[in-house]
């Protein structure tokens, strides 16, 4: 029976690394019964165990309508990660999940969405791209994408701009600093901070802006978009918290009246803009 809180081994059957210091890793579930009742929405999480290395949380990175693999893309920046950036393929992992709420996909049925990112935080929003395009045929809404990173290597996902492109996705790259990558490569990405498209770039009419990246980041990207009298109901942002249990229990990811991951981790910024101190 499908049951979130209990862990589950999944199997590691691909790794590509992304940049210097993350990866992505293709998984699939060991039980076949329980991957067939597993599902998700792109922004929700998981739990991600390995034995003497405690677990940590992770969003999904794909499409859910792959019901036989899903993908998490990992940094590499303490004692989970560094040991999961050391597996191989076949190696066995344990996840429990999924958790939290998730982007509001629906809304893409009758409006258009920007998403706006910087570094590892575009992850759930690759995993909204690809089920974007999934599930084309539901949505009237166009998709356009503001994605800065460190430099060029630091992008992840760059083996799917191509496609993304192709599939008429606006997408529109910033970098902090410029190197030979970024000169050779078939995608457009000036210098600058990811703010920087606003004001450049047409914005797509009316959009449902969804943001995942460095809480600064954050900050200036909903200044902008408070300049062009966007909504704040229509803001979602994905906030990054210390979490354990990811059920709203230990209370480490309480922020004003929610937790992170129960209530969250995406929340309106109507809901929390009021919170002192929420990004
Ligand atoms: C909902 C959610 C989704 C996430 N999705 C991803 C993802 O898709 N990919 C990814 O690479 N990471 C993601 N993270 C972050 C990841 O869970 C942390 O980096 C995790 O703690 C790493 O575990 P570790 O044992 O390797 O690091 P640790 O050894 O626990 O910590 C390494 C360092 O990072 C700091 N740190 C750890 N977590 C946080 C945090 N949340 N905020 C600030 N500092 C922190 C620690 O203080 C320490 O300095 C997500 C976090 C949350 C809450």
């Amino acid at each position: 029976m499908f049951n979130p809180y209990q862990t589950k081994s999944v199997v590691i059957r691909k790794i590509i690394k992304e940049s210097s210091d993350a990866k992505r890793f293709v998984l699939e579930f060991q039980d076949k019964e329980y991957a067939k009742q597993f599902d998700f929405l792109p922004g929700q999480f998981i739990e991600i165990s390995i034995p003497g290395f405690n677990e940590a949380p992770f969003t999904f990175g794909s499409s859910s309508k792959n019901k036989e693999f899903f993908e998490i893309a990992v940094r590499d920046v303490g004692s989970l990660t560094s040991a999961l950036s050391q597996m191989k393929v076949s190696d066995e992992v344990g996840m429990r999940g999924p958790f939290g709420n998730g982007f509001p996909m629906d809304l893409l049925k009758s409006r258009n969405l920007l998403l706006v990112s910087g570094g590892c935080g575009f992850v759930p929003l690759r995993s909204v791209t690809e089920e974007y395009l999934d599930r084309k045929d539901e949505f009237e809404g166009k998709l356009q994408v503001f994605y800065g990173a460190r430099s060029y290597d630091d992008l992840l996902f760059k083996d799917d701009f191509e496609k993304w492109l192709g599939a008429g996705i606006d997408l529109n790259l910033k970098v902090d600093k410029q190197d030979k990558s970024c000169d050779s490569s078939k995608f457009k990405c000036d210098t600058g901070l990811v703010t920087e498209l606003f004001g450049k770039v047409d914005l797509v009419e009316r959009p449902v802006v969804f943001i995942c990246g460095p809480p600064l980041m954050a900050k200036f990207v909903i200044q902008e978009l408070d300049k062009l009298k966007v909504e704040y109901s229509d803001i979602y942002i994905s906030l990054e918290r210390r979490m354990e249990c990811g059920l709203g229990v230990c209370e480490h990811c309480a922020v004003g009246p929610y937790y992170v991951c129960k209530d969250g981790p995406v929340f309106s910024w109507d809901k929390i803009e009021w919170i002192p101190g929420i990004i």
